[in-house]
């Protein structure tokens, strides 16, 4: 049983070949998955009829976030995506890609098309993975420290309850744990590939770690392939616990580029700005359910933004530089929307950084009154700002 990824199309990109096609074939899926199907990767139907990177989820669970993943799906398969790789992080997750198809196809090809192994540890996050066991963040536990501290402030900060959000760490390295991965294995969403019986997920399960074991390049796991992403997640049903996921992967791509020291407390606050819509139903305000799929994605996108940047500038928050994360913020907002001249999708760079201008000006003006805004007060500014915020690369 195989993916639809060719060999051939991945060797396109390690010999250098991606080049940048016509037709538009952007990503649809909204910022919070809804439901059953959960976009990871490419539409081309496989051989098998399957779509590439639909990961089945319970109606009700709700995901994030997921253009990290699309990004680096693009990357590894730029036939489904017209959009190339181009921000500083997707280049790097290229050059990290390339060096493992180049230098060791077969166990990529094992891993990726045949034993979904990119995958496990995403759907091992999502469903099993609790506070209950110790989590590590980063490669070898350097952010576990500094994003332990930022849940704790982030929580601490803002007024929604959050006692119940859990933080846990996505991490390559479970892939030679064969209990978790055959635990993933047996998960029933997406047959043939999981949905195993206990023997069958346990056979393909010792079979990822003799391929990562076996690698060179792998690093026991620790490599952007398995955990190039973060999201925040949750169910309408409250049938799993509320989430804020972050992958190894991401953080080392951010570290790589030179922002090692802002990305995490970033990419944590623009997660918990999701749970702080979710708690407080922004979801259904007027402009999150009213117009096209895109405008709504870019309000939500936006409002999070400014969550996250009033949150990590004002003074009794992470209280970081403004400067520094408006730099950190230039690389972060070209990863999502590759489909530059459609403005609707999750906002343009200007509008982004526009929507964060708001919310660090926003903790400038309550850091003077000394005080921190509920986040319905930050919600009622920004919702007025709003049209303001979206006026420079407006429809
Ligand atoms: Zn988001």
């Amino acid at each position: 049983m195989r993916r639809n990824i060719l060999l051939g199309s991945c060797l396109a990109i390690a010999l250098g070949t991606v080049g940048c096609q016509d037709q538009r074939t952007e990503p649809t899926a909204p910022s919070t998955g809804t439901g059953a199907e959960l976009r990871l990767q490419s539409t081309t139907p496989g051989r098998l009829g399957l779509k590439r990177g639909r990961l089945k989820l319970p109606p009700s669970a709700r995901v994030t976030d997921q253009y990290f993943a699309e990004a680096a799906r693009r990357a590894i398969d730029p036939d489904d995506y017209v959009c190339p790789p181009s921000t500083p992080v997707i280049d790097w997750f290229i050059g990290e890609f390339e060096e493992f198809i180049i230098e060791e196809p077969f166990i990529f090809d094992r891993l990726y098309n045949d034993l979904w192994a990119d995958v496990i540890p995403t759907y091992e996050a999502l469903f099993f993975l609790t506070e209950d066991t110790p989590q590590e963040f980063g490669y070898d536990g350097e952010y576990t420290h500094v994003i332990q501290k930022t849940h704790r402030d982030a929580k601490r900060f803002w007024d929604i309850p959050s006692d119940q959000i859990q933080l846990v760490a996505m991490k390559g390295s479970m892939l030679l744990d064969t209990d978790r991965v055959a635990a993933a294995y047996e998960l029933p969403f997406m047959p043939p590939f999981f949905g195993l019986s206990e023997e069958d997920a346990l056979d393909s399960a010792s079979a990822v770690r003799s391929l990562v074991l076996q690698s060179e390049v792998l690093d026991g796991g620790n490599h952007p392939l398995f955990s190039f992403n973060a999201f925040a997640f949750w169910t309408d049903d409250g049938s799993l616990p509320e989430k804020i996921v972050m992958g190894d992967g991401l953080l080392a791509g951010y570290e790589a580029v030179g922002f090692g020291d802002v990305a995490p407390q970033a990419i944590y606050a623009h997660e918990f700005a999701h749970h702080i819509q979710n708690q407080n139903d922004y979801f259904n305000d007027p402009l999150a359910t009213q117009g096209d799929p895109p405008e709504r994605t870019r309000y939500i996108e936006l409002m999070a933004d400014a969550y996250s940047a009033y949150y990590l500038t004002h003074k009794r928050g992470a209280t970081m530089n403004r400067k520094r994360v408006e730099q950190f913020l230039q690389v972060f907002f070209q990863i999502g929307d590759c489909a530059f001249d459609n403005p609707g999708h999750h906002g343009t760079p200007n509008q982004r950084m526009a929507a964060a201008q708001f919310g660090f000006d926003t903790a400038d003006e309550a850091q003077k009154q000394g005080h921190i805004l509920t986040s319905e007060q930050f919600h009622d500014l920004f919702v007025a700002a709003y049209p303001e915020l979206i006026a420079p690369d407006a429809v």
